[in-house]
C-alpha cells in the first residue's frame, strides 16, 4: 500500500482517502465521490477494527459483504480498496494507543469506553501506511470528526480532513451499515431520531431556546416508541462538544438510541438564526 502511494506521490498525483468498515451504503459511495472530486487518486480501506468495540458490543457480528464492497467501489472508481489483515495490523506485542483528552469524554465517549482510543489509533495507522493527501470523514460520526480533525493538528499529520454532510434514506434515516440488522418494525421506530431532531429544530424556530426543554421532548418522544433504550441525547458545543443550556448561537443535538439490540446515532445542527 505505503509503495503504491510513494509511487503516486512521486508522480506529482495527489491522494485522497475513505477509511470505512464496509458493508457500503449510499453514505460511504457519497464520500467516495467528493475524494475522487479532490483528489488524483483515490483509495478507500474497509478494515473492522477490533479496537474501537467495547466487550458486548457488535465487533463479532458486524455485517460484512467484502465482494459487494469491491464491486461498488470499482463501479465508482476507486483505485484501492486497502484492505489489511486484523494480523498484520495488530501484530502479537502491539502495545501502543493514541488518545486524547477532552473530546472523547463527551457523548458515545462516556458509554463506549476507549472507543476513540481504538478509532485514533486506527485512523493514524492508515494514514501512515495509506499516506493520503486528503481524507473524507462523514459528519454522522460528529464526534469522530472532531476528534480526527483534533489528532491531525495535534500530532502534525499532513493531511486534509475533509467533513461530509449526513446521508438519509428518502425517509430520513440516517444511513449506516447497522441498519441492516433493523427488523422491518424496528426500521419504522428508527425514523424517531430524526423526528426528534427535526421537532427539536422545528421548536428552537418556535423560540424554544431552552435546550433542557427540547432533550426533554426528544426523550419522551423516543420514549413512546416501541423497543427504545436512549443512550443519551445532548445538546452541546460543536467545536468543544462540552453541554449548551440556552441556545443562543449553533449548536449540536446528538443523540444515540438503541432499538431492539441496534445501536442508531444522529445528529443536527440546531441554528436560532435559520
Ligand atoms: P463506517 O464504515 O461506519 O466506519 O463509516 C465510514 C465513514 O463513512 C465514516 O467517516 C462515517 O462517518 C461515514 N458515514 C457512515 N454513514 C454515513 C452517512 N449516512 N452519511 C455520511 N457519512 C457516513
Amino acid at each position: 500500500m505505503t509503495s503504491w502511494s510513494d509511487c503516486h506521490r512521486r508522480d506529482g498525483q495527489s491522494i485522497s482517502f475513505v477509511p470505512t468498515m464496509g458493508f457500503l451504503h449510499e453514505g460511504h459511495l457519497s464520500l467516495m465521490k467528493e475524494s475522487k472530486r479532490l483528489g488524483n487518486k483515490m483509495v478507500i480501506s474497509i478494515f473492522v477494527n477490533p479496537t474501537q468495540f467495547g466487550v458486548g458490543e457488535d465487533f463479532d457480528s458486524y455485517p460484512s459483504d467484502l465482494d459487494r464492497d469491491f464491486k461498488l467501489a470499482e463501479d465508482i472508481g476507486v483505485d484501492v480498496a486497502f484492505t489489511p489483515n486484523k494480523a498484520d495490523f495488530y501484530p502479537q506485542g502491539f502495545d501502543t494507543f493514541i488518545d486524547q483528552e477532552k473530546l472523547p469524554n463527551h457523548l458515545c465517549g462516556l458509554s463506549r469506553s476507549g472507543h476513540f482510543q481504538g478509532v485514533m489509533t486506527i485512523v493514524a495507522k492508515l494514514f501512515n501506511v495509506v499516506n493520503p493527501d486528503i481524507a473524507v470523514f462523514g459528519e454522522k460520526d460528529f464526534q469522530q470528526l472532531a476528534i480526527i480533525r483534533r489528532m491531525v493538528k495535534d500530532l502534525n499529520f499532513n493531511i486534509r480532513i475533509i467533513g461530509h454532510p449526513i446521508v438519509r434514506e428518502a425517509d430520513g434515516l440516517a444511513m449506516s451499515s447497522r441498519n441492516s440488522k433493523l427488523t422491518p418494525d424496528q426500521r419504522i421506530t428508527g425514523l424517531c431520531l430524526i423526528t426528534s431532531l427535526k421537532k427539536a429544530q422545528s421548536s428552537l424556530k418556535n423560540n424554544e431556546t431552552n435546550a433542557a426543554a427540547l432533550m426533554h421532548n426528544a426523550v419522551e418522544f423516543i420514549c413512546s416508541h416501541p423497543e427504545t433504550e436512549i443512550d443519551y441525547i445532548r445538546i452541546c458545543d460543536p467545536d468543544t462538544l462540552d453541554d449548551v443550556a440556552e441556545i443562543d448561537r449553533p449548536v449540536l443535538m446528538a443523540m444515540a438510541v438503541k432499538v431492539g439490540t441496534t445501536r442508531l446515532i444522529d445528529n443536527m445542527i440546531l441554528n436560532p438564526d435559520e
